[in-house]
């Protein structure tokens, strides 16, 4: 199973979307628990992925550190916002199977929300870890807000990142602060119809763009397989808090629903399974390719049921787009042109949720 372990809920930017330090009750800001206690709870999970999460997980350098030398996972994956990647040492970086950096496009889209200078910053580190010979995925995690253009802004990052990854900046922020939200998704799903145009042209080269939302959910459409939740959270992926407690994911300690349990008293067998995602998604006719998308939204409806079907209506723009080119990529299968596994990503669960 996936694991995000919170290193520190401290962060040293102020992203308009989540607005850096989290002070919630009953969640300290640095690591509480007993180190032995994780290592015992990870050990008994030979598939673990440990993904480091925050706040900034680079903050707490030390313990990042302490875990990669202690706690027996199968793979460690990072989540930063890429300031503090200069410091990180290379025995501890080149043991990350991937490392997912926040930024949202070019210069201008990422300074706007994320401080003048950041752009700028996270591409000299970016630069700096791969002059260093770092060869595991370079993941580009963008949120997608009323400043982006979807199309300009995944182009731009494909070309410095492996894949691309983005969520939609909706049901997080204030809805009274957001301007037209239908008219903001009406070009995004423009957007996202010219990047589907040109995976299908990649596809025809031989080469499977790496746009992380497509290639799972065209996986999907090819062999008809489903799938439950695909971030996973509450079914295979949990979050450790800095307290030692488990989540269902991260991003809501204080809701009921989120709390599932304590490294110190359950076990990864335990826990696995232990929140489905509910109504209306379970009445969803695409519910197996989508899989329900957030469960915190899916349990909390935060901006009211006809704005969440309206972000539904853009997932299944997207799904419909991409089916598209199913004939097309079994086609390319079956000439040999594009390989059998060409859509097998990612290879773990490494913290991209799959549907924005
Ligand atoms: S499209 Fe919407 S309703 Fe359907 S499964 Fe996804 S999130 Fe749920
Ligand atoms: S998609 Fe929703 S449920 Fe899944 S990890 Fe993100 S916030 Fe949590």
């Amino acid at each position: 199973m996936q694991y995000h372990v919170l290193t520190t809920e401290r962060c040293n930017l102020k992203c308009t979307y989540c607005g850096g330090t989290r002070d919630i009750p009953g969640v300290p800001l640095d690591i509480e628990y007993d180190m032995k206690d994780l290592a015992d709870f990870i050990s008994k999970d030979p598939e673990a992925v440990i993904g480091f999460y925050g706040g900034e997980p680079l903050l707490a350098m030390k313990r990042l550190e302490e875990i990669m030398d202690t706690v027996p996972a199968k793979a460690f994956t990072l989540q930063t916002n890429g300031t503090l990647l200069d410091e990180l040492k290379d025995e501890y970086l080149h043991r990350l199977h991937s490392i997912l950096i926040s930024l949202d496009g070019g210069r201008e889209v990422t300074d706007i929300s994320r401080g003048t200078g950041t752009y700028d910053l996270i591409m000299r580190n970016l630069n700096g870890i791969r002059g260093r010979g770092y060869k595991g995925d370079l993941i580009a995690r963008m949120a997608f807000s009323d400043n982006g253009d979807i199309y300009q802004d995944v182009t731009h990052l494909l070309k410095q990142f492996d894949h691309v990854h983005w969520q939609l900046d909706v049901f997080w922020s204030d809805l009274e602060e957001r301007g037209d939200v239908d008219g903001w998704l009406n070009r995004y799903d423009k957007g996202i119809a010219r990047l589907v145009r040109d995976f299908g042209e990649a596809m025809k080269k031989g080469e499977v763009l790496g746009i992380v939302p497509f290639i799972p959910i065209f996986k999907t459409l090819l062999t008809g397989e489903g799938t439950h939740i695909r971030c996973g959270a509450g079914v295979d992926s949990f979050a450790i808090m800095t307290s030692g407690s488990i989540d269902a994911c991260p991003i809501a300690p204080e809701l009921l629903y989120s709390n599932i349990g304590d490294i110190r008293k359950d076990t990864p067998e335990g826990i696995r399974d232990s929140r489905r995602i509910g109504d209306p998604c379970t009445e969803c006719e695409i519910l197996d390719i989508c899989g329900g998308r957030c469960l915190y939204v899916n349990q909390t409806m935060s901006w009211g049921r006809e704005l969440f079907d309206r972000v539904c209506a853009s997932t299944k723009h997207m799904i419909d787009e991409l089916e598209k080119l199913v004939p097309l990529a079994g086609e390319l299968i079956e000439k040999g042109v594009l390989p059998s596994d060409a859509f097998d990503y990612p290879e773990i669960n490494n913290g991209c949720e799959i549907i924005p």
